[in-house]
């Protein structure tokens, strides 16, 4: 299927690199993704793939060992894995968002010993900013750091931490006692190392174990629970307090195109199954594709795949080329998951009851789809950054 979600002006190496991802999808997670989504089991096998393949290290400096590519290329990438499967791509998002902050912002020391390591997936990072009471209200953290003779003791509560139990590096954003007025000048991100697993995993430090979630099976979400955490002071990112939220508000930038791809990646695989199942079906004497109800409908629904997809690359590009993106990125990550969770109710729809049963892989999508108008900010969020946005730009003269 050629025609849908095409990007034009790709480099060779990013059309090699979309070529193989686009294989691998086909071939090692579309065939195994409902058994494991089912289960809910880790997809050891396919993160070993993605490992030999250097995803983990698709977005970071060459001469950390990464690849060295850039955003577009990343979220191109993570719209064909969430067309197979998207809790694979929520396997290398979190990973992705911490290598970001740290290559934008760690300091010389902390880029050496963390980004090269994450190259080679070795390192697993991920973050954490939403606590039990608090989702979108970001600046109302109560998570504490207390700063002592050695370094700082954390104190508190994390929630809906992605692949808490399997990373390594989690990024909290914590409060720190900066005295500032503004409650966002007061809080800062710690490079917590941690073992993989569940239970007291370090002293002080326990991930208690694995949310059930309605979908986005196989990929854990976990709690966080700090009770006389003891850290080092070089642990700070960039080493100065006081910068969690600018540095966290970067990493959900890019988070934010990243979302938008999976969501066009959702949308791409409910419509494959729509049009393949539309022309199987037969009722009243003609395959439905031939109702212009129904046909209607995958006219509409390409539509917004297409639509969702370009806003998804625009927002991606102007990252790349150094321009703030927020109205951007909010725009795209608003459409695209908004028109995700209806051209895969519309999938549902036109996959009559057999969309219902386990057996056919629209029931997974539209478990999928709804966690993406909540992840990295709502939909109301989202418009409260888009509409701040224009009215910075375009404010009245008047
Ligand atoms: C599966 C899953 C994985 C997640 N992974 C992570 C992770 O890895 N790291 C992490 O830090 N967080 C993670 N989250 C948390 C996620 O970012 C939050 O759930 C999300 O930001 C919403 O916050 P909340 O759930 O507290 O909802 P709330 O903030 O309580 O919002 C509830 C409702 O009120 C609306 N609302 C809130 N404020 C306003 C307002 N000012 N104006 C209008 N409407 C408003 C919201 O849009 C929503 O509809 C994850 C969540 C899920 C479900």
């Amino acid at each position: 299927m050629a025609r849908l979600a095409q990007t034009a002006g790709l480099t060779d190496i990013q059309e090699e690199i979309l070529a193989t991802v686009r294989t691998f999808v086909d071939k090692e997670i579309i065939p195994h993704a409902q058994t494991l989504e089912h289960g809910d089991t880790y997809p050891a096998d396919i993160v070993d793939g993605m490992k030999e393949m250097g995803l983990f290290g698709l977005t970071i400096p060459e001469e950390f060992g990464g690849l060295g590519e850039s955003l577009l290329t990343y979220a191109l990438v993570v719209e064909q894995i969430a067309r197979g499967w998207m809790s694979v791509s929520g396997v290398i998002n979190t990973h992705f968002i911490v290598a970001h902050m740290l290559k934008q912002h760690g300091t010389p020391e902390q880029k050496q010993k963390y980004l090269p390591r994450m190259a080679a997936g070795e390192v697993r990072g991920s973050f954490s900013m939403s606590e039990p009471e608090l989702g979108s209200d970001v600046a109302a953290i109560r998570t504490r750091a207390v700063k002592g003779s050695e370094g700082y003791t954390i104190n508190g509560q994390k929630m809906w931490l992605t692949n808490g139990g399997t990373s390594n590096l989690t990024a909290v954003l914590v409060k720190t006692d900066e005295g500032a007025e503004k409650p966002h000048q007061n809080l800062t991100t710690f490079l917590v190392e941690k073992p993989e697993g569940y239970g007291e995993v370090l002293p002080g430090l326990t991930i208690p174990g694995k949310i059930d979630k309605m979908g986005y099976k196989g990929v854990d979400t976990t709690e966080m629970v700090f009770d006389g955490f003891e850290i080092a002071a070089d642990q700070v990112l960039g080493g100065v307090t006081g910068q969690g939220f600018r540095h966290m508000m970067d990493g959900v930038e890019v988070g934010r195109v990243n979302v938008a791809a999976r969501a066009c990646g959702i949308a791409i695989r409910a419509f494959e199954l729509a049009i393949e199942y539309s022309q199987q079906r037969r009722t009243f004497g003609k395959a439905i594709a031939e109702h212009q109800a129904i046909a209607f409908k995958l006219a509409e629904m390409a539509t917004k795949v297409e639509a969702a997809h370009l806003m998804m690359v625009n927002a991606a590009r102007l990252k790349d080329s150094g321009q703030r993106n927020d109205v951007e990125a909010g725009m795209a990550k608003l459409i695209a998951s908004e028109y995700c969770a209806e051209v895969t109710q519309e999938s549902f729809r036109i996959h009559g009851g057999y969309g219902y049963s386990k057996e056919y892989e629209i029931e997974r999508l539209m478990r999928e789809a709804p966690f993406l108008l909540i992840g990295e900010g709502t939909s109301e969020i989202q418009k409260t950054i888009i509409s701040r946005g224009l009215l910075r730009d375009y404010q009245s003269r008047g």
